[in-house]
Formats: C-alpha cells, sequence, structure tokens
C-alpha cells in the first residue's frame, strides 16, 4: 500500500501528473495550496479588495468558494462576495440558487443573486427561444454579462470562475480546432482588460476528480442534478475523448497543453487582440464589435439592447 509523501501513513489519493500519493488530509491541503499557488503566481486577485466569486451551485464553483473562504488572507483578498445567476429555469435555477445561498451562509460569505427574471423579464429557456440559439450559447453569453457587469458596477478587483483544467485543455482544442482565436485568448488563467476587474480561473490546473476528490473530503455540498439543457457538443465530446487518451498514455498531458497554449495566446495571439480591443458603444463593456453581444443579443430578442440599463441597475442594492 502506498504512503502518504507527507505524513508516511496509508495513503488513498494520488495526483498522477505530480506522482504524488497522499493521505486524505494532506491531498485536501495539497489542492488548497496549489490554488492559493495560482492565484498569487498570476496576480489573480487585482489587488484583492473585493473578489466576486461566480458560484452556480455544482461541485467546481462551490468547491472554488470554499477555498476561497478558507486560504482568503493566503491569497491576500480583503472580501469575497458570492455571485449567483438564477436563470429561471423551472425545476432547476431555484434549487441552485437555495443551494448557494446556503452554502454562502454557513462560510459566513455575503451573497448577491442576480436574477434574470427581474432583470430582463424573461428566463434563459425564453430568451434562448426568441434567440432561436441553443440554451447553453446564450447562458453563457448573459452569465459573463451579468457577472462582470455587477462585479464592475460594485468595484470589485477580480471576478473568480470554477473553470478547472479538463475545462480549459478541452475548449482549447476546440477553439484551435474551429479556428476561434478570440475565445482561445480569453482562455487564459488571468484575463485583464483596461478598466475591468480580473478575470481568473484560480482551479486551471486542477483536474476534474481532483476537485470531486477535494468536495467529497471537505464536505462542500453542491447540486447533484445538472441543468436540464446539459450537453456536450460533438467537437467538445471528440476533444475530451482525445484527451483522455493522451493523457492515459502521458500523465499530465493536460498541464503541457495548457502551458503551450498559454505560449501561443501571450506571444501570438494577446499581441494582435489588444490591437483590435473596442467597447460597446451603447454601454460601454469591451466588446469585439461595435455593439457588444449581449447589447445585440437583447435588442434583437426584447426590442431594445439593455447593456446600459443593467449596469446602472446592478449599481443599486435591489438584487443582493
Ligand atoms: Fe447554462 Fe447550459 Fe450550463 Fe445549463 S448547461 S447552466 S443552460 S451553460
Ligand atoms: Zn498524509
Ligand atoms: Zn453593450
Amino acid at each position: 500500500m502506498a504512503k502518504c509523501r507527507r505524513c508516511g501513513r496509508e495513503a488513498g489519493y494520488r495526483v498522477s501528473y505530480a506522482k504524488l500519493w497522499l493521505c486524505g488530509e494532506h491531498f485536501k491541503e495539497y489542492v488548497e495550496e496549489r490554488v492559493v499557488e495560482t492565484v498569487v503566481r498570476h496576480g489573480m486577485t487585482g489587488g484583492g479588495g473585493r473578489v466576486v466569486v461566480a458560484v452556480s451551485g455544482g461541485v467546481d464553483s462551490m468547491s472554488l468558494l470554499a477555498i476561497t473562504a478558507k486560504r482568503r488572507v493566503e491569497m491576500g483578498v480583503e472580501k469575497i462576495v458570492g455571485v449567483h445567476v438564477n436563470l429561471g429555469i423551472e425545476g432547476y435555477s431555484d434549487l441552485a440558487e437555495a443551494a448557494v445561498r446556503e452554502y454562502c451562509g454557513s462560510l459566513g460569505v455575503e451573497c448577491t443573486v442576480l436574477r434574470l427574471r427581474d432583470i430582463l423579464g424573461v428566463g434563459l429557456p425564453e430568451l434562448a427561444s426568441r434567440a432561436g440559439r441553443p440554451p447553453c450559447s446564450v447562458c453563457g453569453l448573459v452569465k459573463r454579462y451579468l457577472i462582470t457587469a455587477y462585479a464592475v458596477a460594485t468595484g470589485a478587483s477580480a471576478v473568480f470562475t470554477g473553470h478547472h483544467l479538463d475545462d480549459a485543455a478541452r475548449y482549447m482544442l476546440k477553439d484551435l480546432y474551429v479556428g476561434d482565436f478570440k475565445s482561445l485568448a480569453g482562455l487564459k488563467p488571468a484575463v485583464r482588460e483596461p478598466g475591468l476587474p480580473v478575470k481568473a480561473k484560480p482551479l486551471i490546473t486542477l483536474g476534474k476528480k481532483d476537485i470531486e476528490a477535494y468536495a467529497e473530503l471537505a464536505g462542500v455540498p453542491h447540486l447533484e442534478a445538472p441543468c436540464p439543457f446539459k450537453h456536450s457538443t460533438g467537437v467538445e465530446e471528440a476533444a475530451e475523448g482525445f484527451l483522455k487518451a493522451l493523457e492515459r498514455e502521458h500523465p499530465g498531458a493536460r498541464l503541457i497543453l495548457l502551458s503551450s497554449m498559454l505560449k501561443l495566446i501571450e506571444g501570438y495571439l494577446e499581441p494582435v487582440e489588444r490591437e483590435t480591443y473596442r467597447r460597446c458603444s451603447v454601454c460601454g463593456m469591451p466588446s469585439r464589435s461595435s455593439v457588444c453581444s449581449f447589447c445585440r443579443l437583447t435588442e434583437r430578442t426584447l426590442g431594445e439592447p439593455m447593456g446600459g440599463r443593467v449596469l446602472r441597475s446592478l449599481s443599486q442594492p435591489v438584487y443582493s
């Protein structure tokens, strides 16, 4: 039986890319230390005054909230706010909101809920059907916009999201395959844009299995039921299959891919991105075109571009 590298007791957890066996207690410690190290190394707190943690209620973001709350001081963070977007999906969103509220309460973390129905007057299913687009593509856009807008309106220095290594590696391969280099550039561990909080992925060096094992050991509650719209595209599934096979042959393959992609982003993609940087003429948020995708989506589906109004309303404390 393998022994824990840190204490010599029986080890039940193997970190394959580090060739490391650990007992439960030291595995938890290892995961937390890795997250702190990632946050510090990439300057993810953006000064650390007020850090918004985007929490969906799933295992990744709830674990991120737990670790950020526990290791806040080591990360150099003054205040944490858990932010949840209630998407208005029947039979799912209210459960997710309740789980997030309860866990924030038990950790003593301030919690803000942004309800899509209160903000836009419609829930995600209706918005997606009016837009004639798959719910997940509308969801990603709307959640990203609302959370960034909330962070800007409340003067946050950073937004933490629960993307992990498996997510990042899969999306990187997919973006490379379809030639979406702008999305690829956004997959950096920490993205900085003028006038915006740092967008950071503190779990980016941890695999999904490690986070699930951490959540179980640390007793992190989370929603078991997936969102009813959850599905993967054919390209994502193929990329995941390829990465799993590569990882079996070469433990640590996803980390190698991450580091190679970072060289590509920082050396070649970012300089071009910076030149094409602009702001939405309606709401002023960063945009790839003269009007941002949120303002375009809301204009097409609700009859008016809502960005400016949303930004103003999020400055009021009515959604807390
Ligand atoms: Fe949104 Fe799709 Fe995730 Fe559901 S599965 S929360 S619709 S991105
Ligand atoms: Zn140990
Ligand atoms: Zn806009």
